[in-house]
């Protein structure tokens, strides 16, 4: 059935109108693929931009099925609409986690091998793709390929962080991580300035997640202001008794939600500041440690549901690019300098550190060096911010992540180029029409 309708992604900009079907089966799909000029597969809508935007979409969360677990070597296939929230739920029980995971449970299988997502451990793991055996595709004929590592190898990863450019993925097989229990031991380290940070990045290169929080309104000799958190999966020995009783403890169920779009003066440069000021003195020792459950670890956010509320009703965009590792601290002193001039607060902008990415995955977004992620609330000034911001990336030789784009310039984005007739998208056609 088509529905017609207004969608938009986690950032509720750009928002367009959209025919919606939602998969049904294989021989409805392959009429759709006749009948409409393009069509574009979506899974959860938590890419930012207008990645998963398209005048028609077929939506796979119907496809949520498990098919197949292999519980001695650890290897799931499920059907492409598959939340990780719910592989979570399944696989914690039984000690196995997400060998890669980006900062929300949000988001299905198939959107994250097409973004080929990565997470806190992108530097020891690589992408989501590392652990991906296979998966089966519909392409423009309605046909259904299977694509691995031996079999349509170049579909396979031309699909992998092809933004749904290739077809749309119905089902896949990956690998899990075993282990032992669901929580982390984690350090949090402050750091005064961006030499600081760089400096602890290098110094927990052994560490097997490791993540930054910067406060991006700081200028002078606290530019670079942060908090480097770094994490490994916890041993037996170091959980309290409580943590004991419940090893593989699952997600806790209670989550609050934003109930409305906050009005547009809510999020101001001085609630911004405000907030960053509190969160890097809330922690007073300059390191803390501690045991936590995967939960507040890698999906801080998700505790409060439709958080994107709180930018208002025009939305926000998410800003994230990264730079090669060796242009990486005077590149990101531009940018952070450009931002707080901008005084276009990002609250919670978030930097990593990737290590170097499988030549396979040509399509994917990572390359060696630090990748900043910021928010900012929609407003005209932006227009402006963002050029600025481009071209210092375009200068010290980076790209932008298209799974968060909506305003950049093409030519930080063609790392995916895929000629494609059939399977299109309002960021494929933007990037493809703007003047080189
Ligand atoms: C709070 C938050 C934190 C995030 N943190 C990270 C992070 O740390 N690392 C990271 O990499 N990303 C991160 N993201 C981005 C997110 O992981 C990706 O955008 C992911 O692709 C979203 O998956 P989805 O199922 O919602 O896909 P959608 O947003 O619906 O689609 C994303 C892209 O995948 C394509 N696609 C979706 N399903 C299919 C399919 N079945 N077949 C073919 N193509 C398909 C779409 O066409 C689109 O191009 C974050 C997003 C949020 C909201």
């Amino acid at each position: 059935m088509k529905i017609e309708k207004t969608i938009s992604n986690w950032g509720k900009f750009p928002k367009i109108k959209a025919s919606e079907y939602l998969f049904e089966n294989f021989r409805k799909t392959k009429d759709v693929l006749q009948e409409e000029k393009t069509v574009l597969a979506r899974g959860n809508g938590r890419c930012y931009g207008d990645a998963a935007l398209n005048d028609t979409v077929i939506s796979t969360l119907s496809l949520k099925h498990f098919l197949k677990f292999d519980k001695t070597e650890g290897i799931l296939t499920c059907e492409a609409g598959v939340l990780f929230s719910d592989i979570l739920d399944f696989v914690v029980p039984k000690g196995f986690f997400l060998p890669v995971t980006p900062g929300t449970k949000f988001i299905t299988v198939g959107g994250a091998i097409a973004a080929d997502v990565h997470g806190k451990n992108h530097h020891k793991d690589g992408c989501f793709s590392e652990f991906v055996t296979q998966f089966k595709l519909v392409v423009e004929t309605g046909e259904t390929i299977m694509c691995s590592r031996t079999e349509n190898t170049t579909l396979f990863w031309e699909t992998i962080g092809g933004m749904g450019l290739t077809g749309i993925i119905v089902e896949a097989t990956f690998r899990l991580k075993k282990i032992e229990n669901s929580y982390f031991y984690v350090e949090s380290i402050k750091a005064k300035n961006l030499p600081e940070i760089f400096q602890l990045f290098e110094a927990s290169k052994d560490w097997t997640y490791t993540v930054a929080w910067i406060d991006c309104l700081q200028k002078g000799k606290h530019l670079g202001r942060s908090i480097l958190m770094r994490g490994e999966h916890a041993t037996q020995e170091q959980l309290s008794a409580k943590q004991r009783q419940e090893v593989l403890k699952t997600t806790p169920k209670k989550s609050i939600k934003i109930p409305f779009n906050f009005p547009g003066f809510a999020l101001n440069t001085l609630s911004v500041k405000l907030f960053n000021l509190l969160y890097y003195y809330k922690q007073t020792a300059k390191i803390k440690k501690g045991v936590t459950h995967f939960e507040p670890f890698f999906y801080p956010l998700d505790a409060i549901l439709e958080w994107n509320k709180i930018y208002g009703k025009n939305g926000f965009i998410q800003y994230q690019f990264v730079l090669p590792k060796g242009a990486g601290m005077a590149g990101l002193q531009e940018i952070l300098e450009a931002i707080a001039t901008s005084k276009q607060g990002s609250f919670l902008a978030v930097l990593k550190l990737f290590g170097a990415n499988n030549p396979n995955a040509h399509n994917s977004f990572p390359i060696e060096g630090y990748t900043l992620a910021l928010d900012f609330k929609v407003n005209k000034k932006l227009y402006t911010l963002v050029p600025k911001l481009d071209a210092i990336v375009k200068k010290y030789g980076g790209r932008i992540y298209r799974a968060k784009d909506s305003l950049s310039e093409a030519s930080l984005m063609e790392y995916v180029n895929i000629q494609t007739t059939k399977f299109n998208s309002v960021q494929n056609r933007r990037i493809n029409q703007t003047p080189k």
